[in-house]
């Protein structure tokens, strides 16, 4: 019988990133999974800045940038022409260090983080998979068979199913999967074009009945098509052939484009679901395994390499045996939220971008494309929808690890701003542990002295840009989580509050030290 840490079923985005992490905190882990390597397809392309803060930290953010493209402007285009433009390559610029989307095939991204795991002595069991588990109070027992169709027995202290929108993690643990099957048949191809626009820019080509939408990629006039077939088209996902494509993507964009070198395409079935709960016991759904939603907004694989990211520090955590089931409940309670909002608000975009209604289609075609450019030019509406999108807005402000000592306009349980003191704050605050930030004091070095291992700190001036940041105009402290949420804001904190917020989370210090 192998023994491990955790037990990571999927290896696709979401359970590689929780395997990057886990690597980050020395936590051991098994990863299985029943493909032969990484997938070969572009699939998700659309890397959130979020996502990039996240790799930045594990150091493999410019690597990524490296191979892709950030969306610099997008052209909305209707009846065949163009009826406005704006600039997307720094419309978070203030926000985030990374402030655009990232265009790049989910093939070489995950290869990637494959070859980080690779370059640190881990590896991923390929062709095998998981067949049933069982778990009790103090593990889990997985059977898993490999590619010569030899069965093993793992034992694991936790398990995490990242094993995709068919989870068999979900079906053992009775979750549900509640939601809609979305009507239409989306299709995506991955071709070159020529045509009169240059390449730098995402197409969205909005018409009566849907939206199309072209992303520049890496190559020359590359551009993955993303769009729909009408309602009630009347054949299946399987039966239907690239040329029946191309002749939707021509009625629809009315547009003169010829497309040749079709790499890729698919024609699939989009459905609206999350799980009822992410945790079972001891054991974890993440990424497609617990929601699964329409690719409006680009959303999807990054919310799972946020689950992964949330998981993982408070897995690491009860591995160590520093916190328990008390954290580790945390995660549902923070990521179920997330994820219900996410369905609303990927399902209203899909409305807007695809819906038949005469007044929303009017609006479509009619009016957003004439004063999208100019909405997008305004710093208020940059600052309402960039977050949004980027998933930096999202914030864990009801979570039982958010504690608010003051009235500042950043709140415990918001992600920890972006600003600069010479250097890129989030630098400073990479490694993985809390981190005690004094704005304007000079007491953190005292206070969090004897919590050791836990928790760094930093002294930091209260300059005129972090005041207008957190909205907090005399000095005060932060104690950052692992994965840079805020868990405690107040004017100060003292040894004691330290202590408090540690016992009331169930976090015990002292056991680290002795681990
Ligand atoms: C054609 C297509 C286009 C897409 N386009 C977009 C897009 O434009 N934007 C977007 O945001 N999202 C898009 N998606 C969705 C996106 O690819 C997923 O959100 C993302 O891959 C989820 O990652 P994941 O790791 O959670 O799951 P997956 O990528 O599905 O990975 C799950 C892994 O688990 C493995 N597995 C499953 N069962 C077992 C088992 N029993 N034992 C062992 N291994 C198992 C599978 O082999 C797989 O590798 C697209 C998906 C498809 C199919």
């Amino acid at each position: 019988m192998r023994k491990t840490d955790v037990l990571i079923v999927g290896a696709g985005p979401t359970g590689l990133s929780l395997a990057c992490q886990l690597i980050r905190y020395g936590i051991d882990f098994v990863l299985i999974d029943r493909k032969e390597t990484t997938t070969p397809h572009s699939r998700a392309i659309g890397v959130q800045a979020r996502t990039l803060e996240i790799y930045e930290q594990i150091g493999i953010a410019k690597a990524l940038i490296a191979l892709g493209k950030p969306a610099e402007m997008v052209r909305l285009i209707e009846s065949g022409e163009v009826r406005g433009e704006a600039v997307l390559k720094d419309i978070g610029a203030g926000l985030s260090p990374y402030p655009y989307m990232l265009v790049v095939d989910q093939g070489l991204h995950e290869s990637l983080l494959y070859k980080y795991i690779v370059s640190h002595g881990r590896s991923v069991d390929w062709q095998t998979h998981l067949d049933s588990f069982d778990q009790d109070s103090s593990g889990v027992t997985a059977s898993v068979t490999n590619g010569s169709g030899i069965s093993e027995t793992i034992r694991a202290k936790y398990l995490a199913g990242c094993d995709g929108a068919k989870s068999t993690v979900r079906h053992s643990l009775g979750l549900t999967f509640e939601g809609d099957t979305v009507e239409r048949l989306f299709y995506v191809a991955d071709v070159r074009i020529d045509w009169q626009y240059s390449h730098e820019a995402l197409h969205v080509c909005l018409a009566r009945h849907t939206i199309t939408a072209f992303f520049p990629m890496a190559g020359e006039n590359r551009y993955r098509i993303v769009g729909t077939f009408p309602e009630g088209h009347a054949a299946d996902e399987g039966e239907i052939l690239y040329e029946e494509i191309e002749r939707q993507i021509k009625i629809d964009t009315e547009m003169e484009l010829n497309i040749s070198n079709v790499n890729w395409f698919s024609v699939y079935k989009v459905h609206s679901r999350a799980v009822n709960e992410f945790s079972n016991g001891r054991c974890f759904v993440a990424g497609d395994a617990a929601h699964i939603h329409t690719p409006a907004g680009g959303q999807g694989m990054n919310t799972g390499i946020q689950d992964g990211y949330n998981l993982a520090w408070k897995l690491a955590f009860a591995c160590k045996g520093i916190a328990g089931s008390d954290l580790l409940s945390t995660y549902n309670e923070e990521r179920l939220p997330n994820a219900q909002r996410l369905l609303r608000t990927t399902d209203r975009m899909f409305q807007f971008g695809a819906s038949d209604d005469w007044f929303i289609s009017y609006i479509r075609t009619q009016i957003f494309p004439y004063v999208a450019g100019f909405a997008l030019s305004l710093d208020t509406v940059k600052k309402a929808l960039f977050p949004l999108v980027s998933q930096i807005g999202i914030n864990y402000r009801e979570s039982s690890l958010s504690v608010d000592d003051a009235d500042f306009d950043v709140k415990a349980g918001d992600r920890m701003p972006f600003f600069r003191i010479g250097h890129n704050i989030y630098d400073q605050i990479r490694a993985p542990k809390f981190h005690l930030l004094t704005f304007g004091g000079n007491g953190t070095h005292k206070t969090a002295r004897s919590f050791g291992e836990l928790v760094d700190t930093h002294t930091l001036p209260l300059t005129d840009e972090i005041m207008a940041h957190f909205g907090a105009f005399h000095p005060f402290a932060v104690l950052l989580r692992p994965d840079n949420h805020i868990g405690l804001i107040s004017n100060e904190i003292s040894e004691e509050a330290l202590r408090e917020y540690f016992e009331n989370i169930n976090i015990r210090p002292e056991r680290l030290r002795r681990s």
